[in-house]
């Protein structure tokens, strides 16, 4: 993908969404760090779900601390490895207590520090609660990076340089969020949308999906997408269309 491309890509990113947001909930730079921890291999719905009763209970380093592994555990059952997460966050609130004074540190190395903390999770926290130009590369974005030729890279980090080296400027803040709804709503991983892909024209990819007879007959998204462009060409029946050729021909 050449700079015109990227250019278009994200120019087009940000004309249909100007702010995009993580759909993670949360209302501080705690909240965050730790609703990220607990989505690893999780959806950020059942994070959600998770987090909207433990946080009115606690959502501070020293009350989730007090809840303990035990107590924790009841709020997070739902979500997928919660044995480890439930200890990792545990250590996690401890260690910010004891060495960050009850915040969270705007600083990499110290988040990575932190049990349970990756790099992926830094660079969110960075970028998202901090708004720092980070690249966390999740599935979604290594997938999308690589189909469309953004970003190509054999592993995540590969990926993260990439990304930085190739996203306009004035689009890397928001590109980590951009990506990932276009991952997780439209390029998705066993069947793409390319048909309804608002950047299908710059993608690399070539075996595209097509639209098929049944879909466009259907319900799915893509025949949904394909009546409304059909629509919005020609608002008139072809019977009104009809009639209105011989009256015209009449005067
Ligand atoms: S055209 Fe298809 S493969 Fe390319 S970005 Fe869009 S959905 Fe993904």
């Amino acid at each position: 993908m050449n700079s015109d491309k990227r250019e278009a890509m994200f120019s087009r990113f940000k004309a249909a969404n100007p702010e995009p947001k993580t759909e993670l909930e949360y209302s501080n730079a705690f909240e965050l760090l730790i609703a990220v921890i607990l989505s690893a291999q999780a959806t950020d719905v059942s994070v959600n779900k998770a987090t909207r009763l433990l946080y009115p209970v606690a959502n501070t380093p020293e009350a989730i601390f007090a809840l303990g592994v035990e107590g924790l555990t009841p709020y997070i059952r739902t979500i997928g490895l919660f044995n480890t997460k439930a200890k990792n966050v545990i250590a996690a609130c401890e260690r910010l207590c004891t060495l960050h004074d009850g915040c969270v540190p705007e600083d990499r190395e110290a988040l990575e520090a932190l049990p349970g903390v990756g790099r992926k999770t830094a660079n969110v926290v960075l970028n998202t609660a901090f708004r720092h130009i980070a690249m966390a590369v999740d599935t979604h974005i290594f997938r999308v990076s690589n189909r469309t030729g953004l970003a190509p890279g054999k592993n995540v980090l590969i990926v993260e340089k990439q990304l930085l080296k190739f996203v306009p400027k004035e689009y890397l803040l928001d590109a980590h969020h951009w990506l990932i709804l276009h991952g997780r709503y439209v390029c998705l991983a066993r069947t793409p949308k390319c048909p309804e892909c608002s950047v299908s024209d710059l993608c690399d990819y070539k075996p595209k999906t097509v639209l098929k007879e049944a879909q466009v007959a259907g319900t799915s998204g893509a025949a949904k997408y394909a009546r409304k462009t059909s629509k919005k060409k020609s608002s008139k029946k072809p019977s009104q269309a009809k009639k209105k050729v011989p009256s015209k021909v009449a005067k």
